[in-house]
């Protein structure tokens, strides 16, 4: 149902108020801009050729750093797909008997079609009430977005944006190029900011911009780099930071590492097959969202030493499922790459 009346114009404020983090890191990088542009290159430095180095590759980094950031911002997060969503009729007999056994009826039912590999602590089919969907692996309800969002990383306040599937390949271009644009501040500013503290600049304006810039790069360099480092070590790892602190559960139980194929596939997920677009924050991540491949050696051992497209008992309180979901699992496995 649609909002309205007052608590629809909260809503529309504390939207507002979300843009708030953005408005500052906008003001932020264009004040840098003014301040190394104008008063840093043009100014200060007498040096021509230094001059037309320095102009030249600082644009080079603020497109990238600036670019990385409009996708992560303006990509909207992805949703499950409608296979994913209850019928009519399952949302009224889930809502007639909401906790009872008849809700894992309707819910076992509809993911015997649906690669849907992960469970809850429980063991029982992941469900959202408030999306009145079956969960596909990976995907979490994100509160602030009020919407599942496919492989949902964390909701992340500097781009107003749920970081996921959809953009989680920008987000960490966005981490990588605010890290080398503030490191490139860092050192075109280093020599000029010795010269502030030895009398060495003219006494202009100029020279407090100069100052500035080099605490609020160098800042954000100490910061950046601790939250990239730690990205890299999850793409490695292919988790999400939610995955990171709590583990997906199987069929076989909590695995930390269900979802990672070694070093090499695991960055292919994020970045994909093709290297020449690795850089750019350009969609390259493979598959679609809603199903992803995990390590054969960690699933059911019946599973493994299964061959593709027989179908085995069912495990105890699960139903029979078609070989459907069998011979899926073995293509991600062996298809992906
Ligand atoms: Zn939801
Ligand atoms: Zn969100």
């Amino acid at each position: 149902m649609a909002p309205s009346g007052p608590s629809s114009v909260k809503r529309r404020c504390r939207r507002c108020l979300y843009w708030i983090p953005v408005l500052f890191i906008t003001i932020i990088v264009c004040w840098s801009y003014y301040a190394y542009v104008i008063q840093l290159c043009i100014v200060s430095m007498n040096n021509i050729g230094e001059k037309v180095l320095c102009l030249i590759a600082y644009h080079f980094f603020i497109l990238l750093f600036v670019w990385s950031y409009w996708k992560t911002i303006f990509t909207l997060p992805m949703n499950p797909s409608k296979e994913f969503h209850l019928s009519y009729a399952d949302k009224e007999l889930i809502e007639r008997e909401p906790r009872g056994e008849t809700q894992q009826d309707v819910l076992r039912r509809l993911a015997k079609d649906l690669p849907v590999y992960t469970r809850t602590m429980s063991g029982a089919i992941r469900y959202c009430d408030r999306c009145q969907l079956v969960k596909p692996d990976r995907c979490h309800h994100c509160s602030v977005c009020d919407k599942c969002i496919l492989k949902m990383d964390h909701h992340c306040p500097w781009v107003n944006n749920c970081v996921g599937f959809s953009n989680y390949k920008f987000f960490l271009l966005f981490l990588a190029y605010s890290l080398l644009y503030c490191l490139f501040i860092v050192a075109t500013d280093l020599q000029y900011f010795i010269k502030f503290w030895t009398n060495g600049l003219p006494d202009t304006q100029a020279k407090f911009h100069i100052m500035f810039l080099f605490f609020a790069a160098a800042m954000f360099s100490v910061s950046l780099s601790s939250l990239f480092g730690y990205h890299c070590w999850l793409v490695c790892k292919n988790r999400s930071t939610l995955e990171a602190f709590r583990s997906p559960v199987f069929r076989h139980g909590a695995d930390k590492n269900g979802f990672s194929l070694g070093f090499s596939k695991n960055l292919r997920q994020v970045f994909g097959d093709e290297k020449k677009y690795w850089l750019l924050p350009i969609f390259t991540s493979l598959g679609d969202g809603c199903s992803f491949p995990t390590c054969l050696v960690n699933q059911d051992l019946e599973q493994a030493s299964t061959p593709t497209g027989v179908i085995v008992g069912p495990k105890r309180n699960e139903q029979p499922r078609n070989d459907n979901r069998e011979r899926d699992l073995a293509n991600l496995n062996v298809g992906r790459r």
